[in-house]
């Protein structure tokens, strides 16, 4: 029934939005969390999606569901926490475009889901499986992310991950490389960006860190990502890189998330084994362009394009 299904964080980012007129910082409260961001592109694709995750039983939990709904995914895997509040993060973008997170994670909802809790159906009913590394910081919320992916694997389910590493949420670095490496032994479908390759093989040079790792853990399919410089595609030996869109770029929250849903689209449409030099280039160059919308705007749930917004900047930079 559902194209893809994800479980993780859904979360609120709270991004500066100036000064008050006494001085102070103004935060723009954004609906939010990696998994939940590459469904909501997801369903702008025309695809059908279900979301598994926990909120708290507070007002930005149910803003968090309505908006969820309103989007069009699939909300019946949400599970409200009663004593553990929604998970808040504050993002703070500098002049250079770089950014620092402050999570309101002691615990917080997202990591409270149990494996009880979550509805495997949504998963069985998917064609791919969506996760990162936000779910594997610590139980119980680990232990579902397992027997998910324990399901996704027994249904032949499609396995996507994006580690979507955040240093200050693990206790060590060398957890945080472990759990990416767990979640590169579990995927068909990967997308990492230039900073995570480098983190986890200390490799300066992209490519052979993809080499590496695609050797290690059989990767079929890998997606990097590399900022305003666009992306590439690895897959067999194919490699395929297209440039970035130049856009007024204002914040980046949930590009790369708008990119590995235009990536998981791609196979979706083409079938994994079907990807090809031709398909591919068609792939990351639409999926740059949509990332490249999203930086336009704040936020990332919200602030997902149509195609039509992608296909307009795709041809004003052919013309
Ligand atoms: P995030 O953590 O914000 O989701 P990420 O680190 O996973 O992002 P990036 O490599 O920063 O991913 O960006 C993903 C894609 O978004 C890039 O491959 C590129 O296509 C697009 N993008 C990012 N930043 C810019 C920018 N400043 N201008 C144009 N396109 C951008």
């Amino acid at each position: 029934r559902y194209d893809v299904c994800a479980l993780g964080e859904t979360l609120i980012d709270f991004t500066t939005y100036g000064e008050s007129d006494q001085g102070n910082t103004v935060f723009e409260a954004c609906p939010g969390g990696a998994p939940c961001n590459v469904l909501t592109m997801l369903t702008k694709l025309g695809r059908d999606t279900a979301f598994i995750g926990k909120v708290g039983k507070d007002q930005f939990g149910k803003t968090l569901i309505e908006t969820i709904k309103k989007v069009g995914v699939e909300t019946k895997g949400i599970v409200e926490d009663e004593k553990v509040n929604t998970t808040l993060a504050f993002v703070h973008t500098f002049p250079d475009g770089d950014r620092d997170f402050s999570f309101y994670r002691n615990p917080g909802a997202d990591m409270m889901l149990t494996s009880e809790e979550v509805d495997f159906d949504l998963i069985k009913d998917s064609k791919v499986f969506h996760f990162g590394t936000l779910s594997m910081t610590s139980e119980p919320v680990y232990g579902a992310t397992m027997e998910a992916l324990k399901v996704a694997k027994e249904n032949n389910v499609l396995i996507s991950f994006d580690p979507n590493l955040r240093p200050p949420l693990w206790d060590t670095l060398e957890r945080a490389k472990e759990m990416m490496e767990l979640g590169f032994a579990q995927c068909d479908i990967l997308k990492i960006s230039d900073n995570e390759i480098q983190f986890v093989t200390g490799v300066e040079d992209y490519d052979e860190g993809i080499r590496i790792i695609r050797e290690k853990y059989n990767i079929p399919l890998v997606f990097l990502t590399m900022g305003k410089d666009g992306s590439r595609a690895y897959y067999k030996d194919i490699r395929v890189e297209m440039p970035g869109y130049k856009v007024e770029t204002i914040e980046t929250t949930g590009a790369g998330d708008t990119f590995t849903a235009c990536g998981i689209g791609g196979v979706l449409e083409h079938g994994i084994e079907n990807l090809n030099k031709e398909n591919l280039a068609e792939i990351i160059d639409f999926a740059n362009a949509a990332a490249a919308c999203t930086t336009t705007r704040k936020g990332a749930i919200l602030s997902m394009p149509d195609i039509e917004e992608v296909e307009a900047l795709r041809n004003k930079s052919r013309q």
